[in-house]
């Protein structure tokens, strides 16, 4: 299949601040097709972030068209927006985001829960997200009793658990060594493989590059050539 999971057109994003007008992004366009996996490199203030939030519909782009796998995100109402993200986005953050004071397996069930899915299918999702990703024994651990590598793994269980058609991993590498950055680019290469996943991924460790399917550069808030 040929499908176009992302077509990201003309897209602008101005952040107004009091002192100045930053275009953090500037007439981007980019198509990325279902099953791909994309890595999104460029210095720090390049509008990593920014593009990610656009099209996890977590932000609102300026001006431009976002569409995913063919709903145009601008076009829906922020709650429509919302509703859309919880079925069709995986979303990590570079900070993890997990709650401190839920166990991992809370952490995974709190977005079934979003979803509204029925009790007694929950554990069995939540149990085989915690084994894809190595965590089972870790299920009742909170987590500050796991490393940043563990933790980071949670995050990606969690963003997996509702068998989102689309990941996108904001900097998922970026605070990790080089051994625990194999491992999480190995997982991500390997969700992408087994589902048909389309993933993207912001970083700018040349590490993540041998497994990725396509680099783009963002630089200044423009796409380069690659
Ligand atoms: P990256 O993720 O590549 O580091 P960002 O998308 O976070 O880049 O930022 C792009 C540009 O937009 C930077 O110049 C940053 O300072 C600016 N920016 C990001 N968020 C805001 C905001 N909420 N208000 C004002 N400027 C912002
Ligand atoms: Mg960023």
């Amino acid at each position: 299949m040929t499908d176009i999971a992302i077509d990201v057109q003309d897209v602008q994003r101005v952040y107004h601040t009091p002192f100045a007008s930053v275009h953090a992004l500037r007439h981007v366009s980019l198509r990325i097709m279902t099953g791909q996996f994309v890595v999104l490199k460029g210095r720090s203030g390049s509008g990593k972030t920014t593009l990610l939030n656009c099209i996890a519909g977590l932000d609102t782009p300026t001006g431009g068209l976002i569409r995913v796998y063919g709903h145009d995100l601008t076009a829906l109402s922020d709650a429509q927006r919302t509703a859309w993200r919880r079925r069709e986005v995986g979303f990590v953050f570079q900070s993890t985001g997990l709650l401190p004071n839920f166990s991992a397996y809370e952490n995974l069930e709190l977005m079934l829960r979003l979803v509204r899915m029925p009790r007694s299918e929950r554990r069995k999702r939540i149990l085989n997200q915690l084994d894809r990703v190595g965590l089972l024994q870790w299920a009742d651990h909170r987590p500050s009793e796991m490393s940043g590598g563990q933790q980071q793994r949670v995050a990606i269980a969690r963003a997996l658990v509702t068998a989102p058609r689309l990941i996108l991993a904001d900097e998922p590498t970026s605070d990790m060594d080089s051994e625990t950055t194999h491992d999480i680019m190995a997982l991500f290469q390997q969700i992408v493989d087994e589902n048909e996943t389309t993933l993207l991924l912001s970083s700018h460790d040349p590490l993540v590059d041998e497994y990725v399917d396509t680099i783009l550069y963002l630089s200044d808030g423009q796409i380069q050539e690659s």
